[in-house]
C-alpha cells in the first residue's frame, strides 16, 4: 500500500490535493518526478513553481551537500557568505535603487515582512490589493488576498480595499479594449483611494496573478496605477513569487512589463529561487527597508544551505539563459495550446506568458466556470504521465501550466499531446 495511505487520515482535511488518489513522491530528474508506485510523469507545474530549473540538478545538489558538510545553520544573529553573496546578486538584478535585501523562509512571510515594512513606513494599516489576488495563508497575508475562498472568516488585521483590474475574463471592464481597460481600472482606484480615509500605506499586487489563474492585466497598468500612488503617497509592493527570476521570458521580473514610472518600491519573492528550498525575501529601497527600529530576527530566513542552493540555482538560470528558454520554449507551448484548444469548446481562453499558460474551462457556449471539467483532466493527465496544475479559491476551472524553465521543445510537445489527451476526455 503507498505510504500516502497510511498517513493521510493525521493531514487537515482542508489540504488542498489534486487527486482522488494522491500522488506521493519519491524522486525526481531533470523535468521527470516518480510516484511510490514507480509511475514516472512529466512535471508540467515545477512543483508549484518551485523546482524553477530541474529536478535534483547537479549545481544544487552538490552546492546543499557541500554548504551541509560546513555548517547547516547560522541563523541571522550572524552571517554567512552565501547569504551576503545571494543578497549582493538579488539587489542587483532588482531593479530596485539602493536595494536592501530581507530573506524569509517563504512566499507567505516575504510578504507579511512587505506588509510591516510599509504599514510601519507610512504609519497607515490601510492596503489596496486587487481583487482575485492571492498573497499567503497567513493572517495578515489572507487579509490582502481578494480570493476569498481562502479563510473567509478571518477577521483582518489590515483595512484592505480591493481594486479592479487583474482580471480581464470577467468584472465590468471585461469587454473594454487595453487602453480603455486601463484608463477604467485607474478611475476605480482613484475612486477607491477617494474612499479611503487618512492615507494608504501600499497597493500589494501580483503582476500576474497566479492562484488566480494566471490572469494578466495590459502591459503599463500597475506603471499607470503608480502614477495615482506616487501622488497618494502610497507604495508599490510588487509581489513577485510566481512572476520573478524571468519565467515570464519577455522580462527578468513581472513588473517589467509596466515599468513606464519606474520599478516598485517593493518586491517581494519566493518559489523558484531555491529551486525547492524553502527561500523568500524582500527587496526595499534602503529608506523603506531600514523604517523598522527595532532590532528583527528570521531564525531560518537566510540559512546557509537554502542560500547556497538558491545561489547555485540563480547562477545556473542566467548562465543557461533559462528566461530566454521560457520565451522560445514557453511561445512555441502557448502556440500549441492555442491550436488544440480552438478544437475544445470547453476551454474559453488560453492565455499566459512565457512559461506560465492558463487554460481557463467553461460550459461549452456559456460563462459558467467548470471545476468539475478541471478536476477530470487533471486526472486524465496524471493516468497519461503528466502533472499539470489548476488555479485556486474561485479560479479551480484554469488548468495551470508552469514547467521548470528548462523545458526542451520536445518536452514541451510530448505534455502538449497528453494535455490533448486529456482535453478529449471531457468532450
Ligand atoms: N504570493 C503569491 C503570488 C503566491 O502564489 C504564493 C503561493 O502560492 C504566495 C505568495 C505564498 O507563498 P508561500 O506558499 O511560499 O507561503
Amino acid at each position: 500500500m503507498p505510504l500516502h495511505s497510511r498517513h493521510a487520515a493525521v493531514l487537515p482535511d482542508w489540504l488542498a490535493l489534486y487527486y482522488g488518489r494522491p500522488v506521493e513522491l519519491t524522486h525526481g530528474e531533470g523535468r521527470h518526478v516518480w510516484d511510490a508506485d514507480g509511475n514516472r510523469y512529466l512535471d508540467f507545474f515545477g512543483g508549484i513553481l518551485t523546482t524553477m530549473t530541474a529536478h535534483a540538478l547537479p549545481e544544487v545538489t552538490k552546492a546543499v551537500s557541500e554548504q551541509a558538510g560546513r555548517i547547516i545553520h547560522s541563523s541571522t544573529l550572524y552571517l554567512n557568505r552565501p547569504m551576503i553573496e545571494l543578497a549582493e546578486r538579488v539587489a542587483a538584478l532588482s531593479g530596485i535603487p539602493d536595494a536592501r535585501v530581507f530573506f524569509t523562509t517563504s512566499g507567505t512571510e516575504a510578504n507579511d515582512t512587505a506588509l510591516l515594512l510599509a504599514t510601519t513606513y507610512r504609519r497607515s494599516n490601510q492596503i489596496l490589493a486587487m481583487r482575485n489576488s492571492y498573497h499567503g495563508r497567513s493572517f495578515s497575508t489572507v487579509s490582502v488576498t481578494g480570493n476569498r475562498g481562502w479563510s473567509p472568516t478571518s477577521l483582518s488585521p489590515l483595512q484592505t480595499y480591493y481594486v479592479h483590474g487583474a482580471v480581464r475574463t470577467r468584472g465590468p471592464f471585461a469587454d473594454l479594449g487595453d487602453t480603455a481597460f486601463t484608463a477604467a481600472a485607474v478611475a476605480d482606484l482613484e475612486d477607491v483611494l477617494g474612499q479611503a480615509r487618512g492615507g494608504v500605506a501600499a497597493l500589494i499586487a501580483e503582476p500576474i496573478q497566479g492562484v488566480g489563474g494566471f490572469t494578466s492585466p495590459p502591459d503599463g497598468l500597475y506603471g499607470a496605477f503608480r502614477e495615482v500612488l506616487d501622488r497618494h503617497g502610497v507604495l508599490w509592493i510588487s509581489d513577485e513569487v510566481q512572476t520573478g527570476w524571468g519565467r515570464t521570458g519577455e522580462h527578468f521580473w513581472g513588473w517589467q512589463a509596466h515599468a513606464q514610472n519606474g520599478p516598485p518600491d517593493i518586491l517581494t519573492f519566493a518559489k523558484g529561487i531555491g529551486n525547492g528550498m524553502s527561500v523568500g525575501g524582500v527587496v526595499a529601497r534602503a529608506e523603506v527597508m531600514n523604517c523598522l527600529d527595532s532590532n528583527s530576527i528570521s531564525t531560518f530566513g537566510g540559512s546557509p544551505v537554502t542560500m547556497a542552493a538558491g545561489l547555485a540555482n540563480l547562477t545556473y538560470l542566467l548562465e543557461h539563459d533559462l528566461q530566454g528558454n521560457a520565451r522560445r520554449v514557453g511561445g512555441l507551448l502557448l502556440e500549441r495550446l492555442r491550436a488544440i484548444a480552438a478544437h475544445v469548446p470547453a476551454v474559453r481562453e488560453v492565455r499566459g506568458r512565457g512559461l506560465m499558460a492558463g487554460l481557463e474551462l467553461t460550459r461549452p457556449g456559456t460563462d459558467q466556470a467548470d471545476p468539475d471539467a478541471a478536476a477530470a483532466v487533471l486526472e486524465a493527465a496524471r493516468a497519461g504521465g503528466l502533472l499539470i496544475g489548476k488555479g485556486g479559491g474561485h479560479n479551480t476551472s484554469v488548468l495551470r501550466i508552469a514547467p521548470p524553465l528548462s523545458l526542451t521543445v520536445a518536452e514541451a510537445e510530448e505534455g502538449a499531446e497528453i494535455l490533448e489527451q486529456a482535453l478529449r476526455t471531457i468532450q
